[in-house]
């Protein structure tokens, strides 16, 4: 459709989505912001989050964003993330073992303070992953 953008996500291992999106909804650094055909364009840092946006046929479509990089364009958006699944590629299991590791080196005696930071973005990631496969 003439009004659609183009939308692309890819990480350093995989290109997650390339199709038309009639809007896109991205979690920036500075906030959310939503993306219509025409948008002005500029580059913006991501945090981690939920990026939305509507398919071609009107479908919300939800992926998970751990952080990156988004250069919007009139017509396109690119994404470059740290990692990305869409919600239907999210392994609840596996967020769920993610999820209990780094509570348990969270609350392990002795844990540097890298550790410790690395174990507090581990669990972010992975609340967040289990909290977009719990939408409806
Ligand atoms: P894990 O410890 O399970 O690897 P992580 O948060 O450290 O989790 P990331 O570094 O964010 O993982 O991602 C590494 C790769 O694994 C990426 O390709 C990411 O898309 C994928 N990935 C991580 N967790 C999941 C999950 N629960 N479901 C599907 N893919 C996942």
């Amino acid at each position: 459709m003439a009004d659609n953008i183009f939308l692309e996500v890819v990480t350093p291992s995989k290109a997650v989505v390339s199709e038309e999106a009639q809007i896109v909804v991205a979690p920036g650094s500075e906030g959310e912001f939503g993306v219509l055909k025409g948008h002005t364009t500029f580059l913006t840092s991501l945090k981690l989050g939920s990026l939305r946006y509507k398919d071609s046929s009107g479908q919300d479509r939800v992926v998970f964003i751990s952080g990156g990089f988004a250069e919007v364009l009139p017509n396109k958006v690119t994404v470059l993330a740290e990692s990305a699944e869409r919600r239907k590629d999210i392994d609840v299991e596996r967020a769920k073992r993610a999820k209990e590791r780094a509570e348990k080196r969270l609350t392990s005696a002795g844990a540097s303070d890298i550790d410790f930071v690395r174990a507090e973005a581990a669990l972010r990631r992975a609340i967040h992953r289990l909290s977009i496969k719990s939408l409806a």
